[in-house]
């Protein structure tokens, strides 16, 4: 079996994002960025998958600019088979990616997809979604299991309040939440490995897609900043306050 695994460059997890001084996005330059996490968890299981040996090959793909080619390597050290960057400079809406992923999978025949559930950075939790329409595959989204046995996917789910187990025939799709697994950190041999495993580049022409986006993002805005804390003297004035200044009570 073959897995694909989209790995989206994003802000470092660790960063403080900073809305650009005009409101048109978030700055990114000189910005620290990485493996979106969710993404680090669908390639821990995939590796996972082909050490028990429900897999032969971990195939890594990107969309964006030429430093997603690092995202890959990322991928490729912690221990995917190759990688494949699809170069796009603009800023790509889900739909594009599906439509990208698509042309990748009509290409590799790949039995199992396995994607975060949502990028850290715009938050769309789409992109899975769109993939398994566009396919017609069956999809297990916000999976905290995966079981392959015999030509299905069994996954657990992570809904309101509790889980739900769903059977998929494969080929399908499958996106990733937070409890599935705990991603390894590549070894500076696997790094330097990574470094001599093939990544081919294409374009989003290679599978007739055109990448300009449908959306426009009118107004970036920074969360109002928390109100300074203050000290009560007693539990009167705190029912008091709570009641007649911050009217939840
Ligand atoms: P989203 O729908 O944007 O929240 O992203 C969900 C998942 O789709 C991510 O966790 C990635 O697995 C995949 N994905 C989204 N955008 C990209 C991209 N530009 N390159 C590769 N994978 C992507």
């Amino acid at each position: 079996m073959k897995i694909l695994v989209p790995v989206k460059r994003v802000i470092d997890a660790n960063v403080k994002p900073r809305v650009k001084a005009d409101g048109s996005g978030v700055e990114l330059a000189n910005v620290k960025m990485a493996m979106n996490p969710f993404d680090e968890i669908a390639v821990e299981e995939a590796i996972r998958l082909k050490e028990a040996g429900k897999a032969e090959e971990i195939v890594a793909v990107s969309i964006g600019p030429q430093q997603a080619q690092e995202t890959i390597r990322t991928a490729l050290a912690m221990g995917a088979d190759r990688g494949i960057l699809i170069k796009v400079d603009e800023t790509v809406e889900p739909l594009t990616v599906a439509k990208l992923l698509k042309g990748v999978v009509d290409e590799e025949s790949p039995e199992l997809v396995i994607l975060g559930k949502q990028a850290i950075d715009d938050d769309a939790n789409q992109t899975g979604q769109m993939l398994a329409a566009l396919l017609g595959w069956s999809q297990g989204t916000f999976a905290s299991k995966v079981e392959i046995d015999g030509g299905k996917a069994k996954v657990t789910r992570e809904i309101d309040g509790g889980l739900q187990v769903v059977e998929l025939k494969l080929p399908a799709i499958v996106t990733t939440d937070l409890r599935l697994n705990q991603p390894r950190y590549a070894s500076l041999p696997n790094i330097m490995k990574a470094k001599k495993k093939p990544l081919d580049e294409k374009s989003a022409g290679d599978y007739g897609v055109d990448p300009a986006p449908r959306l426009k993002v009118l107004k970036t805005e920074e969360p109002e900043g928390r109100k300074a804390g203050m000290k009560v003297a007693d539990v009167a004035e705190l029912v008091d306050k709570l009641k007649n200044e911050a009217g939840v009570l």
